[in-house]
Parts: structure tokens; C-alpha cells; sequence
């Protein structure tokens, strides 16, 4: 068993001042499978301190400089594209296939920042059109400084790709943490920053938890900004910190993501969607489109369409060919969810299919797929993000109500439109309240887009030119001409 008892800080691994240890899973087997450090807050004070020693070298390189690491990161990922899949799929549950969904997600982002940091050489400068006659006016991008980036464990690799790429390209230097749960696929980072030879504390990876790391890192004077991935909870408490020294935050929380099937859909091809937006990643992902919005006139085919497809959904070995879905990735995750089955059965919720009636593997934190229908608005089921196989759904009779239902939610990450008129998709899609909207489609991520949320699902964007944006300051030169 793996025992890492170091930081990742200056490009070498050193001894943690935490003396705890986290036990690290693999949720199928039900076995440890490593022991990391909990860290502590002098680990946190000896990577920003590298980290500041680093920036005024890295910041004073060329985006195009900076450009050839970005690259290099890529191309490691690339090469080790077949291992970390595996070691992906073991530390999270993830089905095999979908560990690789998520290295080519990666890997396109340290591309797609590798061709941003070369552009934003040619901004530098750029001349400002200003009404006022004989005065010159040029902008500038610059880094912010020393970033904190704090990520989940539901999608390891790719999160901190979409925090650690653009905050590089943009010359900041970083500190990361990544999820206590899942903490061994990013420690390739660290290797991948020693074999392409990145200067020395412009990455640190600091391993631990809320306790020993995350919190520190949040009050940490050091850190010019805060980039969180996570839970509502913890994203309020990461921005109440920030708050002392008016440091600045971007935050990606939660989500409860509708899909609407309008009228005139296929059911066949519509259940397929709404099969790949809940139990992709056993419906772990913030993005999932747990809230099944119905037209009537479809809504009994379409379900029986959806039985049918649950009922073939194969849980097992996220190892083995042949397996749809994992287990969920940790025992507390299992719990939370169980946790919403007792309220379901307490609110008397109708199941078309129901995850207590089916029978699971005999190892690993399974959860089966569930279906609700009829939910009643006020339920907790349709409120909540649940982050699990459960889908929740009701019908509605027209365009206006399936709009407004979809839109009362506390959250606004995402949305799906299915219907075969894809203009009136489009246009219903500009009516929702959200940051990504797919029709006929689902969860299509790609790096030129923003990625972020409406209302409670966070501050700020990332990816695409955004999501660089958020690690840099803007700056005028202004005078006479
Ligand atoms: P979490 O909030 O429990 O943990 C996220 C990270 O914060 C972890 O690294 C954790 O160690 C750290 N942390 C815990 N306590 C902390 C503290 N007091 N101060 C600073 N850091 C602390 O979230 P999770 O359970 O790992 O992930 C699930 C959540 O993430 C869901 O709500 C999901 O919607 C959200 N999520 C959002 C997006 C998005 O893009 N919007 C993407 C993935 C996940």
C-alpha cells in the first residue's frame, strides 16, 4: 500500500508537517489503497512561500514561453493516458471508458491554454479607441499573483486541469489541493512538472483535507486568490476567508440541472440523453440533469423507454469491459444518498424504478439507478442536489410551464432541451436560466466554451477565454499622446 507522507512544494517532495493520516479508497474493492497526509498549516506557509519566490521569474516569461509547459503537460498526459485511466477509474469508481472521457477532456484543456497564454502575448499593449483627442490609452493582462485552486473528487484530473492550465497560462504560480478522496491521480502532476522541467514552485500540490489544508489555504494572506470547486457549503466558508484581505474568488458549486423532453421528441432517442445525463459517473457530476421535465403526451413512452434502458444498466467492476456504471466513490457518498432514498419513501414518492428493489453487486459503494415521477415541487428530492443515480421527474403540459419549472431551482449550472425542432430547442434554451445549455445532447464540454453557473452554482467561469481571464488583472497606461 501507498504511503505519501510528503508535499509536493519547490519541485521536490518533502516531509508534511500533518500528523494524521487519511485512508484513500478504492470503492469498488472496498480497500485502502493508500495512506496520505491530512496536512497541516505549516505545510500550507512552506508552499505559498515557494510559490511567491517563484512568481516574478514566471510571470516575466512570455506567454509563449509559458506555452511550451502547457504543451509539455499535454503530452505527458497523452503518454500516461492509459495508466492514469486506470488509476482514475480505481481511486474514483469511474467506469474505464469514462476515466478516458476525462484524460481527452484534460489534455484539450492544457492545449487549448497552451494557444491562449501564446495569444495573450499579442494583447499586450493593445491600443484603447478613446473619444478624448491627443490621449493614448493601451491595456494590459496581467497574472494575479500566487493562486490557491481547491478541487472535488468526482472528476480528478479534469477539474484541476480547468484551474491549474489557465492560472499557468496566465503567469500565475499555483498552489493546489485536490480532494482528500481522490489524491492519487493528481500527484502525476507533480511527476509531470519534474520530467518537463517546470521552474521550480511555480506548482505546488499540497495533500490533506478541509482541517489540515484547505482551510489554511483559504485564510492564507499569501494567496492573492481563491479558485474552489466543491459544495455550497464549503464554497460560502471559502469566500467568508477570502473575504479578510478582499482576496478575490472564483467558486464552481452545485448544481440541480433540468432536462426538458418536449412534445415532439423521439422517446427512444430522448431516453438516451436523459440516461447520460443522470448516471454518467453513477450521477456524481455537478452538471447532472437530475430534474426530468416531461411533456405529457410523451411521458408514458418515454418512461417505459427509460425502465427498459435501466433495467439493462450494467453495475459492476469499473475495471471491466462491459460495466455502465461504478459504484459511487466513497461509503459517505453511498450514505448521502441512501439518506434521500429514506426521504423519498417518508415523502411517498412514486418509483418507476427504485434502487432499494434491485439487487447490487456483492462488493462496492452501489447505489442503484433510480427513477421518481410526479415529484411534487416542494419535495426535498426535486430541490436538492443529491449527487447520485437518482433522477427525479415530473410532466408538464406546455412550453411556458416546462420553462418555468425548469427555472425554479436555487441553482443554474446547466440544462438540456430535447426536441426534434432543434430551432425551438435554441429558443427555449435562451429562456433558461443557466450557464450551459445543450439541445439534442448532453453534457458536451468543450474548452472554447465557458463553463460556470447561474445564481447559487458559483461566481465566475471557467474555460474559454473566461476562464483565463479570471487569473488576470487588467491594467491601463493612460497619458498624452
Ligand atoms: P467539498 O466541498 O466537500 O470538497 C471540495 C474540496 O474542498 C475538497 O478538496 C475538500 O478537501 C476541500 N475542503 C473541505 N473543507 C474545506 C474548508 N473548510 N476550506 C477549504 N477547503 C475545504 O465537495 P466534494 O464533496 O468534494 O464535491 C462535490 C461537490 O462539488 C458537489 O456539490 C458538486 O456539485 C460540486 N462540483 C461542482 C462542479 C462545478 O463545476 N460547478 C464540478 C464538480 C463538483
Amino acid at each position: 500500500m501507498q504511503r505519501l507522507e510528503q508535499q509536493f512544494i519547490d519541485n521536490q517532495w518533502v516531509t508534511s508537517q500533518g500528523t494524521r493520516l487519511l485512508p484513500v479508497t478504492d470503492p469498488y474493492r472496498e480497500e485502502v489503497i493508500a495512506e496520505v497526509t491530512a496536512g497541516a498549516p505549516a505545510d500550507v506557509d512552506a508552499a505559498v512561500a515557494a510559490a511567491r519566490r517563484a512568481f516574478p521569474t514566471w510571470r516575466a516569461l512570455s506567454g509563449q514561453q509559458r506555452a511550451v509547459y502547457l504543451d509539455g503537460f499535454a503530452e505527458a498526459l497523452t503518454r500516461r493516458r492509459d495508466e492514469l485511466m486506470r488509476l482514475s477509474s480505481t481511486n474514483n469508481g469511474k467506469v474505464l471508458a469514462e476515466a478516458g472521457i476525462d484524460l481527452d477532456d484534460a489534455i484539450a484543456c492544457y492545449r487549448y491554454y497552451a494557444e491562449q497564454a501564446r495569444q495573450l502575448d499579442a494583447r499586450q499593449g493593445q491600443r484603447v479607441d478613446v473619444a478624448m483627442a491627443g490621449v493614448e490609452a493601451r491595456s494590459y493582462q496581467e497574472p494575479i499573483g500566487v493562486v490557491g485552486l481547491i478541487t472535488p473528487w468526482n472528476f480528478p484530473l479534469v477539474t484541476s486541469a480547468w484551474k491549474l492550465a489557465p492560472a499557468l497560462a496566465a503567469g500565475c504560480t499555483v498552489v493546489l489541493k485536490p480532494s482528500e478522496v481522490t489524491p492519487l491521480p493528481e500527484c502525476a502532476l507533480a511527476e509531470i512538472a519534474l520530467e518537463i522541467g517546470l521552474p521550480k514552485g511555480v506548482f505546488n500540490l499540497l495533500l490533506g483535507d478541509g482541517e489540515g489544508i484547505g482551510a489554511p489555504m483559504s485564510q492564507h494572506r499569501g494567496i492573492d486568490k481563491l479558485s474552489f470547486t466543491g459544495s455550497n457549503r464549503v464554497g460560502e466558508a471559502v469566500m467568508r476567508a477570502a473575504a479578510e484581505g478582499s482576496r478575490g474568488v472564483s467558486l464552481e458549486l452545485g448544481g440541480k440541472s433540468p432536462i426538458l423532453v418536449m412534445e415532439d421528441a423521439d422517446p427512444e432517442q430522448a431516453a438516451d440523453w436523459v440516461m447520460a445525463g443522470i448516471y454518467f459517473n453513477a450521477g456524481q457530476i455537478c452538471s447532472a440533469t437530475s430534474r426530468l421535465l416531461v411533456h405529457e403526451a410523451i411521458a408514458e413512452p418515454l418512461y417505459t423507454a427509460l425502465a427498459e434502458r435501466i433495467d439493462t444498466l450494467a453495475m459492476g467492476d469499473p475495471l471491466a469491459e462491459g460495466t455502465d456504471m461504478g459504484p459511487l466513490t466513497s461509503a459517505r457518498q453511498r450514505e448521502a444518498v441512501q439518506g434521500y432514498l429514506t426521504v423519498a419513501e417518508q415523502e411517498g414518492l412514486v418509483a418507476v424504478r427504485d434502487a432499494r428493489h434491485r439487487t447490487l453487486p456483492s462488493q462496492g459503494y452501489f447505489v442503484a439507478p433510480t427513477l421518481y415521477r410526479d415529484v411534487p415541487l416542494e419535495s426535498r428530492l426535486w430541490r436538492e442536489e443529491i449527487f447520485g443515480p437518482l433522477l427525479c421527474s415530473r410532466r408538464i403540459s406546455s412550453e411556458a410551464e416546462a420553462i418555468e419549472l425548469a427555472n425554479d431551482s436555487d441553482f443554474g449550472l446547466a440544462a438540456t432541451v430535447i426536441s426534434r425542432d432543434s430551432a425551438r430547442a435554441k429558443r427555449i434554451g435562451r429562456q433558461l436560466e443557466a450557464g450551459s445549455i445543450w439541445f439534442n445532447g448532453e453534457q458536451l464540454v468543450l474548452p472554447e466554451t465557458g463553463w460556470g453557473g447561474f445564481k447559487r452554482s458559483g461566481i465566475g467561469r471557467e474555460l474559454g477565454p473566461w476562464g483565463l481571464s479570471a487569473y488576470l488583472e487588467v491594467k491601463h497606461i493612460v497619458g498624452p499622446e
